[in-house]
């Protein structure tokens, strides 16, 4: 059979009825109430799953904080616990297609991008952490003849992770990785709008023998993270998503245990192409892919292209031309590069947006407003918008859509400035084949991500996130550790001899 074949076939099965995952069982709600899990591609329910609340989060907190207790996790040998996050990782492994096809189905995210990204780095993650397991060391000081010192690294104990719904298996490898792989205890909250992919995630790591109090996941909206971040028993809540929830779980750590807390939250990137980009051919197709891939729903999208002026017409041309050519429809069609947005109201404040931006005074270059896709859909395809003013709304506030705005600039001192002038400070991108230019841009740009002519993918082992309010933390490396692990001294005197 092939491929797109295979993808139909996996594609006509249904869903299986859903359910949280609480103390290695699969679980109701305690009120019983179930929720929908549409799917953008055409509005069908493909399931229902539990519509947690607070009291199902303290029931999964409780076994999260008495497998810590007994160190059931915590405890096991770091090469036992490696065995089995390296098997977590092949179990997936063997089911990638199948995982992939679920998240198309269930996000809209194009079936090439979710087998070849998302579930793809979700393995490579998972399988990185673990293969760490038993790599960590701790310290140790001689201070002087008597006293040894030693620098142990601590578990936090019960990790609350809150995730989003546009990368959902690789962002939640990200964290459950780092977090697992330190002796915590976790409770995922996946997104209400795509929690099947993490749901049989969670499963596979039961079958691996992750313990059933070491990973659980509790499902619903966002009541279940609201539980999990003022819960006293939480040590860490490790969140990506909006601004606006970031700043609702920094609120309840204040008011609750001051339990820590790292926000990986939105971006508005800029990407600047100089006049002598060594390949400008290349930076156009990677202006508009990355840009349009996942149909603008990437927090890292670089949603500002800031172009040399010189080579502004020349260059929005070949873009206009690239985008011209993605084809928009089910995501599930290898033939397609662009699925739907992930729900009808996101794609009306994504058409709002770009409303306000015409109505401004900034030019419609390329309107995706009426594109197609099956019915009950929610579909928009790629929009340019030419002469927009960095400090307009379309500018300065994330669209998280397919919707790329351009600036032109004269200097690189004015593309930095630029690049800089927003709130957010999560990635950033520079064309150009002078090396003073990038050492110059990657001093300047205020963000955790750069990336110089093409720059690399996702990958584990560089961290990730932002500065300002693109948030704090990183996640993936050797640095993700930090945040789910803390410092413990131990002076030992030892009696003196001669
Ligand atoms: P969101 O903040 O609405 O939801 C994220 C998660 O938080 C969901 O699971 C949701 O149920 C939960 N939640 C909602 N209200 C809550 C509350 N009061 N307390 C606790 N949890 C609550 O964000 P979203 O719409 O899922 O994701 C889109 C946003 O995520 C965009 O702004 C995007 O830029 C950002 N994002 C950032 C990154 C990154 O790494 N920086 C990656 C992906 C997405």
């Amino acid at each position: 059979m092939d491929k797109q074949a295979q993808i139909s076939a996996i594609a006509e099965r249904p869903v299986a009825r859903g359910f949280a995952l609480i103390g290695g069982r699969r679980a109701e709600a305690l009120s019983g109430r179930r929720r929908a899990a549409v799917s953008p591609i055409d509005g069908t329910v493909l399931t229902e799953l539990p519509d947690c609340a607070a009291e199902d989060v303290d029931s999964a907190v409780a076994i999260a904080r008495a497998t810590f207790e007994k160190r059931e996790w915590a405890g096991m040998p770091p090469k036992e616990r490696k065995r089995r996050m390296v098997r977590w990782a092949e179990l997936i492994a063997a089911e990638a297609l199948e995982l992939a096809v679920l998240e198309s189905r269930d996000m809209g995210m194009p079936f090439a991008m979710a087998e070849g990204l998302d579930i793809a780095f979700a393995i490579d993650t998972i399988r990185w952490y673990g293969e760490l397991a038993d790599k960590i060391y701790d310290e140790m000081i001689s201070l002087d003849d008597t006293v040894t010192a030693l620098i142990f690294r601590a578990p936090l104990g019960v990790v609350g992770a809150i995730l989003p719904w546009n990368a959902p298996a690789m962002i939640g490898a990200w964290k459950l990785g780092p977090a697992l792989v330190t002796g915590n205890s976790v409770v995922v909250k996946p997104s209400e709008e795509a929690s099947l992919v993490m749901l049989r995630m969670g499963e596979l790591a039961l079958e691996a023998g992750i313990p059933a109090g070491a990973l659980q996941i509790v499902t619903g909206a966002g009541e279940v993270g609201k539980a999990l971040s003022e819960h006293r028993d939480v040590d860490c809540i490790t969140f990506t998503g909006s601004g606006v929830t970031g700043r609702a779980l920094m609120h309840a750590s204040a008011n609750s245990n001051l339990k820590r807390v790292s926000l990986e939250l939105g971006g508005k990137s800029a990407n600047i192409v100089m006049a002598d980009a060594p390949d400008l051919d290349m930076a156009a197709d990677v202006a508009v892919r990355f840009m349009f891939s996942n149909q603008g729903q990437v927090c890292e999208a670089p949603s500002r292209l800031l172009v040399q002026r010189g080579i502004e017409d020349e260059f929005v041309g070949r873009i206009v031309e690239k985008a011209k050519t993605l084809r928009i429809g089910n995501p599930l069609d290898l033939a397609n590069d662009l699925g739907p947005v992930i729900s009808g109201s996101h794609r009306q404040a994504i058409v709002s947006k770009i409303e306000r931006a015409h109505a401004s005074g900034a030019a419609l270059t390329l309107d995706g407003r009426n594109a197609e896709g099956p019915a009950g859909g929610y579909y928009l395809g790629p929009t340019i918008v030419s002469r927009v003013d960095p400090a307009s709304a379309l500018a300065q506030e994330e669209v998280f859509g397919p919707v790329l705005s351009v600036i032109a600039f004269d200097r690189i001192e004015d593309a930095i400035a630029i690049a800089n002038q927003t709130r957010y400070g999560l990635g950033a991108s520079i064309w150009s084949a002078n090396l003073d230019n990038v050492f110059y841009a990657a001093s300047r740009l205020v963000a955790g991500n750069i990336n110089v002519n093409g720059g690399t993918g996702p990958v584990v082992e560089m961290p990730f996130g932002g500065f300002k309010e693109s948030g704090f933390g990183r996640d993936r490396s050797m640095h993700a550790l930090d945040l789910y692990s803390d410092l413990k001294n131990v002076a030992i005197r030892r009696s003196a001899r001669p």
